[in-house]
Parts: C-alpha cells; sequence; structure tokens
C-alpha cells in the first residue's frame, strides 16, 4: 500500500485533525511516514490564522514538488477551505480537502491513485476539491493513534466559531459553532483512560462556550461546566485542561468548577488580545479591560496559584502609542505567567483587512511594540520561574526531550515545561514530583524525587 506523509502547521486543532486523518489512512491499510522524501502521499494541513502559516505550506510544497512530483499531493484544513480550487492552480496539487471534510480524504485519495493508475501517468492531474459544508462533521474527528506510553492527549469537543473578531479568519474557514453530544466526548475519554491516558485537553475555538445552541444550561451550569464535571469522572484522567476559551464564556459556574473540580490543571490560558477598550471594540471583542481584569482576580482567587497565560496583537489597525501603552500597563497590572505577542498581520476575507490604509500600523512600528511587550513580559514571568527553584513540583512525563533527547520533559500542572535526567522506561507516561535546582528561559531542570 502507498506511504503517507502529512505536514502539519498552526495549532492544536490542526495536529489534532491530522492525527485522525492519519488513524483513518492506518486503518485502511496505507503506512505512515516521518518524513516526506519516502512518501508516496503528501498532505499538507494547514491554518489560515497566519500569514506566516500560509506562506510556509506553500513553499515545502513547492519544494516537495521540485525535488520529486509525489503520486498525490493535497491540502487540507483551513487554507484549503479559504482558498479552494485556486491552490489546484497555484500549487499543482490534486487534493484540497476543507475543514468540514476530514472524513473524506481517505476516500479521495484511494480515488486519484485509482485513476492515476488506470492511465498509467503519475503525473496526469485529477484534482479533488471539496470545501463544501457538512452537517455533524464536528463527530467525525474521534480516534486516537497514540505513541507507545503517551499519557496526554487532545480531544476535539466542537468545530467553528460565531464571535466574528474582526481580525480572525476562523469563523470563515470553520464554520458555525457545532458541539459534539457530551456522552460521546465522555466515551471518547473512557477509551483514551482505557489505553493509559491521564491527562486529556479539550480543544475546541472558542472551547468555553461549548454547546450553547444545542445543549441547555442544567442547574445554572452551562454544557461546558456539565461536560469537565462528566469528564472528571473518568477513572484514570488525572488533569483537565481546555483550550481556547473565550473571556465571556468565563461565567460564574465556569469560575467555581476550579474550586471542586481538582483534576482541573492550575492554569489558564485566556486571550486578551488588547489592553485598549478603544481597540477591543474594533477587534469586536465584547469586554472590556476592567471586566476582563475582575475576571482574572476572581480565577486566581478560585484557584490560588494558578498559572494565568494570554494572547495578545499589538498593531491592531488605529493602535496609537496611547492604546498600546494600555495594553503595557493591563500586562504590568495582570501579571501573565506568560503570553503569546502577535504583530497583526490582514487576514484575506476579514473585516481588519478592509479597514482603511491610514489605519494601518507601519510594521516597524509594530516591531518595536512587540520588542518592548516581549520583554515586559519576559521581565514579569521569568523571576517566577526563578522563584521554583529548590521546590517539588509535579509533572506528567511526555518522554525524552525534543532540543536533547538523553533527557526527559513534562509539564507541571500550570503547563510550565520541566527537563531532567530520568529512565524513558520508567518516567515517561508518569505522573511525579521533580525538585527544581536551576530556571532557564520559560523551563526548569531538576531531578525526579518520587513516582507518584
Ligand atoms: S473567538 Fe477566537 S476563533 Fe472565534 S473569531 Fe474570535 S479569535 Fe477567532
Amino acid at each position: 500500500m502507498p506511504r503517507v506523509h502529512i505536514k502539519t502547521y498552526g495549532c492544536q486543532m490542526n495536529e489534532r485533525d491530522t492525527e485522525q486523518v492519519s488513524q483513518m489512512f492506518v486503518e485502511r491499510g496505507y503506512t505512515m511516514t516521518a518524513t516526506d522524501t519516502d512518501a508516496d502521499v503528501v498532505l499538507i494541513n494547514t491554518c489560515s490564522v497566519r500569514d506566516q502559516a500560509e506562506q510556509k505550506a506553500l513553499g515545502k510544497m513547492g519544494m516537495v514538488r521540485r525535488r520529486r512530483i509525489p503520486l498525490v499531493t493535497g491540502f487540507m484544513g483551513c487554507m484549503a477551505q479559504s482558498r479552494g480550487s485556486e491552490l489546484v492552480d497555484k500549487a499543482s496539487v490534486d487534493l484540497v480537502v476543507g475543514t468540514q471534510k476530514y472524513h473524506r480524504v481517505v476516500d479521495y485519495v484511494d480515488e486519484i491513485i485509482r485513476k492515476k493508475e488506470a492511465t498509467l501517468m503519475d503525473d496526469e492531474r485529477f484534482s479533488i476539491v471539496d470545501v463544501e459544508e457538512e452537517e455533524q462533521s464536528q463527530n467525525t474527528i474521534r480516534d486516537h493513534t497514540l505513541k507507545e506510553k503517551q499519557a496526554s492527549a487532545f480531544v476535539s469537543i466542537m468545530q467553528g466559531c460565531n464571535m466574528k473578531c474582526t481580525f480572525c479568519i476562523v469563523p470563515y474557514t470553520r464554520g458555525e459553532e457545532r458541539g459534539r453530544p457530551i456522552a460521546d466526548i465522555v466515551e471518547e475519554v473512557k477509551r483514551l483512560a482505557d489505553r493509559g491516558v491521564k491527562e486529556v485537553t479539550l480543544l475546541g475555538q472558542i472551547v468555553n462556550l461549548y454547546g450553547r445552541h444545542e445543549f441547555p444550561v442544567v442547574d445554572g451550569k452551562s454544557p461546558f461546566v456539565q461536560l469537565l464535571e462528566a469528564v472528571h469522572e473518568v477513572p484514570g484522567i488525572q488533569r483537565i485542561r481546555f483550550t481556547s476559551p473565550h473571556p465571556i464564556g468565563y461565567k460564574k459556574d465556569l469560575i467555581e468548577a476550579f474550586t471542586y473540580l481538582p483534576k482541573l490543571a492550575e492554569h489558564v490560558h485566556l486571550p486578551v488580545q488588547s489592553g485598549s477598550d478603544a481597540i477591543l471594540k474594533r477587534m469586536h471583542r465584547p469586554y472590556s479591560t476592567a471586566k476582563f481584569i475582575d475576571l482574572i482576580e476572581r480565577i486566581r482567587a478560585a484557584r490560588p496559584g494558578i498559572a494565568v497565560t494570554t494572547d495578545v496583537i499589538v498593531g491592531f489597525p488605529g493602535e496609537t502609542e496611547e492604546h498600546y501603552l494600555e495594553t503595557r500597563a493591563l500586562f504590568e497590572k495582570l501579571r501573565f505567567d506568560n503570553a503569546f505577542v502577535f504583530r497583526y498581520s490582514k487576514r484575506r476575507g476579514t473585516p481588519a483587512a478592509e479597514m482603511e490604509d491610514a489605519l494601518q500600523v507601519p510594521e516597524k512600528v509594530k516591531e518595536e511594540r512587540n520588542q518592548d511587550l516581549l520583554a515586559l513580559v519576559n521581565s514579569i514571568a521569568l523571576p517566577m520561574y526563578d522563584a521554583l527553584v529548590g521546590k517539588d513540583v509535579e509533572i506528567l512525563c511526555e518522554g525524552p526531550s525534543k532540543t536533547n533527547s538523553e533527557r526527559l520533559t513534562g509539564r507541571t500542572g500550570s503547563n510550565r515545561i520541566v527537563v531532567f535526567d530520568g529512565n524513558p522506561a520508567r518516567h515517561t507516561g508518569e505522573i511525579f514530583k521533580v525538585r527544581i535546582k536551576e530556571a532557564g528561559h520559560f523551563t526548569l531542570f531538576g531531578d525526579p524525587v518520587m513516582l507518584g
């Protein structure tokens, strides 16, 4: 059977979709390969959220095809959804599959191979483009390919987003919000736990608004909190994470959940996007900085010591120096444990990309604000790492470190990376304590003190 390689760019959602498609290929008898050089089928799953990811994906496909033309090449994911058949001409690929059709990828590849073999001409062009919507497509991302001793897994609980933030392409590439039934998600988590998974991360573009259109509020609890409670009951699951939430979905019931669901990891990632009310309004983010501050304070009160991280965009159209300084002041006040700072870049098809040229912030200014804010984030966050030296932290060991395969790596509940010398067979997939000896740049180093 042909060998398949899927390269993924973008978010955890894309990684999760790739895992699902890979599993479907394996079930159909295909072999997955780690590199594209020996693959007969090369697919790229990429997002459209940042221009950089699109450019990388197009560059990668160009490189693959220049080296050797595989039997089948294709794009799937958000970029495929937003560009559609344009990619067949632009990148000479055989297949373009949108975000609601991942479950059709294997059939399409089969079909292209059959047609090509029938003509005995591998470079014959039989392109298939499918970017249609499909009801219930959110229920098709549910299978997992786990590595040996893998103890952490992503679970996709919904697709789409109705928020229409003016900078974001997601509502146009992932469609309307659609949640999976709680029972199906819990069954998936149980199957993962039976295979040794201890930590699940629930995924959705707007995860804490999960199910708001499909399922009722029960006893004052939103569908998302009902889901958290149900997943919390699954034996074997010891940590629950979720990403990415929206501030407006952080209601009283979700904050309270941090007080009585101990498996909820002590970390929230909550994108603020700007510290200026004027810019938030322009971004179509329906909260004020005062509300955001109050929210973070209530989350910190509910679970003392919880780590809070955020996303922020600098240089959004119309952002003046004064607006930027408001963002800076917000960061000084809230003292995030870490933050992803993005320079605004236009995404084709979004309202912000249509904002007048006069409002666009020069690249140089964006870069200066980016560097300045990053320096502030580091100056606040890195001492928090130093303060952990000499302390014991509990980690879930993920296996060999990506940067040094001689050492092992794991994450604390607060999502801090810890690197240590250990025994891969004994430690991988286990939760235990590590005594911190040293703090580096957003990484801790230590020695295991006990097996949990
Ligand atoms: S809530 Fe998130 S996914 Fe939805 S439009 Fe806004 S940024 Fe995009």
